[in-house]
């Protein structure tokens, strides 16, 4: 599961150590990962407008399971981990505009360091499940992969970085979240109440459709990043090249979109407020087991049923997950801004801002060729302020910044883009008048 070139760094041993699991709980995260998938599909629906007080059917049992998982998790980390069930009212089209009850869970690991604290690495996945009608809150929908492995990534994240000693600078946010089937509403909560207990997003990953492998060859999940404004770069794309970075790229398939053609996620309310966020979907997809009743037609099983999964795969996934939450929480603050000037000059200059910071090492200018994908690095400097690049152009590549960490941990890389115009001066009053 883990390539031996990443086994060798402690932190990785680390997070994949169950060791904390007790002796009578399924053993390995993959087993663990069927645990709680068995769990949640013994809800029959998770319909987000089933019934979130029936404690046997409905998406109320299924938070019951996610809060039961989180709160052992809590215990045999020592209560680090605070669980919080967030109640809200929300409507759309597919509440029929009318408003209805929600509930989004969250395990919140908070920050050690007060410059740090109120920087949130967020991963969530949708507790909410749904039948080939979207309306239907009766039928059965079991969604063991949509999105069952997205909630079961959130949970094995908790236990394994909950267990970190010493903590993370930065605050991690396991979520489990209602109502995306019905328009994205848990995850629009979710960044309503990050701002509300006034945390800034300084990454989010949703895991949705990560629990089956569907027969296909290539096994790397893929890892969606929107384009940002210019097409070429956004908060997100630099997350997600920071996984490739981290995991290599034969544990991760980059793909620059924003999500599936056509399709969306838990990721959109983000993205759209500009925060880094990243989608993390399975290889492959198989649209029969997807948003289908259960049934058998012509031979064929639809409905998202369990013997569809690939847990080892969902256990990967939850890794991939723990080593970019872990290097983002772990790191300083990305540079506060990085201006790039020098335009019609030999030497291209870049100009860093960014907060004081002891645990910071230094800076890394990094480049690429505009028709490359990943960054290279250019050279390190100590300080922020300006940086003169001699006999190189503004013109023929992209350039960004990052803080570097006393402990060689690198922030998100900050694309160096040019300074905003200034204000235009104002206009001469006409003569003669
Ligand atoms: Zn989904």
């Amino acid at each position: 599961m883990i390539s031996p070139r990443l086994s060798i760094l402690p932190v990785l041993a680390l997070l994949a150590a169950p060791a904390l699991a007790a002796p009578s709980r399924a053993s390995g995260p993959a087993a663990e990962a069927r645990a709680i998938d068995v769990e949640l599909i013994a809800c029959g629906t998770r319909h987000s407008m089933s019934s979130w007080t029936d404690p046997k059917r409905g998406i109320g049992c299924g938070r019951d399971v996610v809060v039961r998982w989180l709160n052992e998790i809590a215990a045999r980390t020592g209560g680090r981990l605070k669980v919080v069930v967030d109640k809200y009212q929300t409507s759309g089209p597919r509440t029929g505009n009318v408003a209805v009850p929600m509930e989004n869970v969250y395990a919140v690991l908070e920050g050690t360091d007060p410059l740090r604290r109120k920087a949130a690495y967020v991963v969530s996945g949708h507790l909410d499940s749904r039948a080939s009608d979207v309306m239907d809150t009766k039928s059965d929908a079991p969604g063991a992969d949509d999105d069952a492995s997205g909630v079961i990534v959130s949970i094995l994240s908790a236990e394994a970085l909950a267990a970190k000693p010493g903590g993370f600078r930065g605050t991690l946010v396991f979520a489990a979240v209602a109502g995306e089937e019905q328009g994205l509403l848990g995850a629009r909560r979710l960044k309503e109440w990050l701002a509300e207990q006034g945390y800034q997003v300084g990454g989010m990953i949703t895991d949705d459709i990560v629990g089956a492998t569907n027969g296909s060859k290539d096994r790397r999940p893929r890892v969606f990043s929107e384009g940002g404004p210019d097409g070429v770069d956004s908060p997100g794309r630099q997350m997600a090249r920071r996984l490739d970075e981290l995991a290599g790229p034969k544990r991760v398939r980059l793909v620059f979109r924003r999500d599936r053609f056509g399709r969306g996620g838990d990721h959109i309310p983000f993205v759209e407020a500009g925060l880094p966020a990243i989608r993390i979907t399975e290889p492959l997809e198989n649209y029969d087991h997807q948003h289908q009743d259960i049934r058998v037609e012509k031979g064929v099983q639809y409905g998202d049923l369990i013997q569809y999964m690939d847990f080892p795969f969902v256990a990967e996934v939850a890794a991939l997950n723990q080593l970019l939450l872990a290097e983002l929480a772990a790191a300083p603050a990305p540079p506060k801004s990085a201006l790039l000037t020098g335009a019609v000059t030999p030497s291209a200059k870049i100009t860093v801002e960014a907060e004081e910071d002891p645990g910071r090492k230094g800076f890394e200018i990094l480049r690429r060729e505009t028709t490359d994908a990943r960054w290279h690095l250019l050279r390190t400097v100590e300080r922020p302020g300006e940086i003169v690049l001699e006999g190189t152009s503004t013109d023929n590549e992209y350039f960004a910044v990052r803080s570097v960490g006393r402990d060689g941990r690198r922030s998100l890389a900050v694309p160096c883009v040019a300074p905003p115009p200034a204000a235009p001066p104002a206009p001469a009053k006409p003569p003669g008048r």
